[in-house]
């Protein structure tokens, strides 16, 4: 990319009050919100048809205290939330972002459905890493291309205006007599043709998401994953980040990211690690464990990288497999042939290779913690779960890299941050371009981290940036 900061043109080729770079699950939502605040909204995608790395997720929005919770008798509040988010993390993340995430989830997760009639619903049955509660919302078919199917529609019947196949290649920005960045003021698109259009723009979002398409970024904040598949959206380039840097924008949080233990390979299907959780583990090829699997599927994708051939089986059963249907991945990882069957251990190691001796006296191994409710050598406590039994089922998997979690620095209204805290006067942030809660690596994503701040941190970016175009308040200066 070049030219990434331009002066505005004397004359715009369109006009608008917020402009949005990229139509994922961040930008739809902040378009959303800011036309609901009375502002015009133009959104900037690439893509020929939206999709981002929202429509690839299982579409599971964390949120707490919510109706859908209340309705099952689940007691579950925002600060609990938040104190999960920050165990995960370690404390290492910004306490402030966390509790307004926190509190807004809830409220955001019941906008979605009754103000724009999104099918979210709380999800039973199980407990990813990390949480407390059942907290999870998700379209029923938990996938992301329903859920940004929903808010597609939404945007659409709203009115705000979505132009794909519009790469915003520069932000337009008004400079202070020093050189120094005055305000943002719009930005550049290139249409299919190649044509060049300027926007003028009172604030612009950036929902362009996070680097794990520029295997460049990757090499320099995530070298542990340089070499492992990227399972998220290809158009995620880092333009954000790089925006940042040219604007001298604060940066944090670079080598965070949110891997995957559970990618059917060669099928490059998600595999739910619901799976594990409720009492499946992880063998490399060895036909042994090799480590708590149940600490998090993240930190656990580098782990898969570095056993023999990069990749791991997961062992599970007839009872976790009726589990897993309910997921739309799932069904169709089983369409592709992707996972093995077989009525007892070693027919288990027939299928898929594994040493059957090895895999005999794992399972054996397996099913005694269970069935005791014993701790294992790595810290994973079994009990609760129902102990493996026949038929067996096993998938070949490998660690990959969904996406990156670290970038612009915001503050509670997603107003984009300069090192000494002062905030870039109309740009805002969210989701992936925006640093995230996850700490700086990939042991502090609690699941639901990406969707929570491209969800809610996007109806805040939006409904701030629609006040922004009203121009700073009296007396608070440019
Ligand atoms: C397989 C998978 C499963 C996941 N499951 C979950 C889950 O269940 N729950 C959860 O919380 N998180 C999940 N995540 C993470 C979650 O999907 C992301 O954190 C979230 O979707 C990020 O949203 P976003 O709007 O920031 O980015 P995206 O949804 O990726 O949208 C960014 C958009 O910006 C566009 N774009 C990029 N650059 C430009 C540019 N210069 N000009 C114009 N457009 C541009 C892209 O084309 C894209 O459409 C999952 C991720 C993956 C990969």
């Amino acid at each position: 990319m070049t030219g990434l900061l331009l002066d505005p043109p004397d004359r715009f080729d369109l006009e608008t009050e917020v402009a949005i770079v990229g139509a994922g699950g961040c930008g739809l939502t902040a378009a959303l919100a800011a036309r609901e605040a009375g502002a015009e909204v133009w959104l900037f995608e690439r893509d020929r048809v939206p999709r981002g790395s929202t429509a690839m997720s299982s579409g599971m929005i964390p949120a707490a205290g919510t109706r859908f919770q209340r309705a099952r008798a689940i007691e579950d509040d925002p600060e609990r939330f938040a104190a999960d988010i920050l165990a995960k993390n370690g404390g290492a993340t910004d306490r402030r972002i966390v509790d307004t995430l926190a509190r807004a989830a809830g409220p955001t997760v019941e906008w979605l459905v009754d103000r724009f009639g999104l099918p979210l619903d709380l999800v039973e049955g199980f407990l990813y890493p990390g949480h407390s509660r059942p907290r999870m919302h998700a379209p029923p078919d938990r996938s992301g291309a329903e859920l940004v199917g929903g808010l597609l529609r939404a945007v659409e019947e709203h009115g705000a205006g979505l132009v794909c196949e519009a790469r915003v290649d520069a932000l337009l920005v008004e400079r202070k007599a020093d050189g120094g960045i005055a305000r943002v003021r719009g930005l550049r698109v290139e249409r299919r043709d190649g044509r060049l259009e300027t926007v003028g723009a009172a604030a612009v979002v950036l929902a362009c998401c996070g680097y794990g398409g520029a295997p460049d970024l990757v090499r320099r904040f995530v070298p542990e994953m340089a070499e492992a598949p990227y399972h998220g959206h290809a158009g995620n380039q880092g333009d954000a980040l790089r925006w940042g840097e040219a604007l001298g924008a604060a940066l944090a949080d670079l080598g965070a990211y949110q891997g995957h233990a559970g990618l059917a390979v060669p099928h490059e299907v998600l595999i739910t690690w619901a799976i594990v959780m409720e009492g499946g583990v992880q063998v490399d090829a060895t036909g042994r464990r090799f480590a708590d699997e149940t600490r998090g599927y993240s930190e656990q994708a580098a782990l898969v990288r570095a056993r023999p051939g990069g990749v791991a089986w997961i062992l599970f059963d007839e009872a976790r497999h009726r589990l897993a249907l309910s997921f739309e991945d799932y069904r169709r990882a089983l369409e592709a042939g992707a996972i093995r069957s077989a009525p007892d251990p070693a027919g288990l190691a027939a299928v898929t290779g594994l040493p059957a001796e090895a895999l005999e006296e794992t399972v054996a191994e397996v099913q005694k913690l269970a069935r005791t409710g014993g701790t294992d050598r790595f810290g994973r406590c079994f009990a609760g779960k129902a102990p493996l039994a026949p038929p067996y089922r096993a998938v070949k998997v490998t660690g990959a890299l969904f996406h990156t979690q670290g970038g612009l620095v915001v503050d509670t209204e997603a107003r984009v941050l300069r090192p000494d805290g002062s905030p870039i006067a109309g740009l805002f942030a969210g989701g992936g371009a925006a640093r995230g809660v996850s700490g700086p690596g990939a042991g502090g994503y609690l699941s639901g981290n990406g969707l929570l701040s491209a969800i809610v941190l996007g109806r805040i970016a939006g409904a701030r940036a629609a006040e922004a175009r009203r121009g700073p308040a009296p007396g608070c200066g440019a």
